[in-house]
């Protein structure tokens, strides 16, 4: 032990001690402070280019990821700015914008860059830029990880739990369908489970409309009434239920696609069968409803799939009207906004549920998994099952197994991008991606 460690424990240079020594405080003065400890230095780190990669490995869906190439040879970030309806508006905006404004800059500070790209289109929180940013930051934050030799989820503070719970998909035409792909879920190990009968714009639900006999609009779009709709939802968790049992939690998404006093009214009906969340029973237009919901019901909502912008979710969270927080991770401007938001949701005792469909790309279901292990008020999370040719596209997607999703543990995201592979599947040119309208027996087009 020196002198310094000797008097610390003593407490009080220059008098007498536990031990009875006598120290002088100026023999103290003649020893060197020990030197602090010192990082390693990174040395500056700039991006040289950012540019967007579209592929679509998986039938019906358009990826787009956003690459950022560094000054150092070799180390590259990816990003999830997939919009499967406007991929094309992300492409001009990464390519015309996004890559100019960023060229030069210091891929260190990601927070930075978010905030100066974020206002450098003065009018924000829109779904194309918001997706465009959402590649960028994503792609920085790869790069942090790789920079450091750690996955982004110890950046975030470490893991809260193993892996990621996450919901299945259960569908069917009819009670027995349905039932079936329960059970076949349940095999398969997973625990949560959404259950959807007849889907949207089934004949189950609604027949053929008069629209459809008038020709108004066209053959490929759908029809969907209410009444069966609201019908058939409690009496098939009732079914299930009944059949299924207790053990098993389930989800149901209205998809805002009936009136609002209408699935306020659904909502009641279903409490006595447990669910584990109603999701988005209104459109983002209608959200001043949820105070009436709530005062009527204490059904478990999730919503924000539809959300961009901060104004859209910091009420509902804060007034306590919803319990899971649903967005989609690319349309609200990527990870740094998302953490942001998970730290908000923690205090009002708000859980996550980030959008997780197939089109979000796998770079993108790594952001949420790695968020998912980090944060402390997860809720549960929703992943696909993609084909081969997407899991051969991005070595290193996310995998899941007895009902729980499973990070490739590796530096950033853990997610690469093949490009040579990427370019064998183009977008299809034939059709575009438009959200295709569901009409009410009359032709009136239901917003979603
Ligand atoms: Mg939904």
């Amino acid at each position: 032990m020196n002198r310094r460690s000797l008097l610390r424990l003593l407490g009080t240079a220059g008098t007498t001690g536990a031990a009875g020594l006598l120290l002088q405080p100026e023999a103290l003065a003649a020893e060197p402070a020990p030197a602090a400890p010192t990082a390693p230095a990174l040395g500056p780190l700039k991006i040289t280019k950012v540019r967007p990669i579209l592929t679509a490995p998986h039938p019906g869906i358009r990826f787009v990821v956003v690459k950022v190439e560094t000054s150092e040879p070799g180390l590259y970030g990816l990003g999830c700015a997939t919009f499967n309806q406007r991929p094309l508006t992300v492409k001009t905006a990464v390519e015309e914008y996004l890559d100019p404004f960023c060229r030069g800059r210091d891929a260190d500070n990601i927070e930075d860059i978010w905030q100066t790209a974020y206002t450098s289109s003065y009018w924000r929180n829109g779904p194309v830029l918001n997706n465009a940013l959402s590649g960028l930051d994503q792609a920085l934050w790869d790069i942090k990880g790789k920079r450091a030799g750690l996955p982004v989820y110890q950046l975030l503070g470490g893991k809260c739990r193993f892996a990621v719970p996450c919901y299945a998909h259960a569908s069917g035409r009819d009670l027995a369908q349905l039932e079936d792909s329960v059970q076949r879920h349940r095999e398969r190990g997973f625990r949560y489970i959404r259950i959807q009968l007849g889907g949207y714009g089934s004949p189950h639900l609604s027949g053929t409309a008069d629209f459809e006999r008038q020709q108004f609009g066209l053959p490929v779009e759908s029809h969907m009434d209410a009444r069966p709709y609201l019908k058939t939802t409690e009496e098939m968790f009732a079914h299930v239920r009944a059949k299924c049992g207790d053990e098993i939690e389930l989800l149901h998404d209205i998809h805002e696609r009936v009136e609002p006093i209408d699935a306020i009214n659904l909502c009641k009906r279903l409490e006595p069968y447990r669910p584990f969340f109603i999701e988005d029973p209104f459109a983002p237009e209608a959200i001043g409803w949820f105070r009436a919901l709530r005062q009527q019901t204490a059904v478990p909502i999730a919503m924000g799939e539809l959300f961009n912008s901060p104004h859209e979710w910091v009420g509902l969270i804060s007034e306590r009207l919803i319990d899971f927080i649903r967005v989609h991770i690319s349309q609200i401007g990527g990870l740094t906004v998302a953490r942001k938001l998970a730290a908000l949701a923690e205090w009002f005792q708000v859980r996550s549920a980030w959008h997780g469909p197939g089109d979000v790309s796998p770079v993108g279901h790594a952001a949420n998994a790695h968020l998912d292990l980090a944060i402390h008020n997860f809720g549960i999370q929703e992943m696909v099952q993609f084909n081969p040719a997407t899991y051969d596209v991005f070595p290193g997607c996310p995998t899941l197994k007895d009902g729980y999703l499973w990070i490739h543990e590796a530096p950033g995201w853990g997610v690469d991008l093949d490009e040579d592979l990427a370019s064998k599947f183009p977008l299809p040119a034939d059709r575009p991606g438009y959200w295709l309208p569901v009409r009410r027996r009359d032709g009136t087009a239901v917003r979603p």
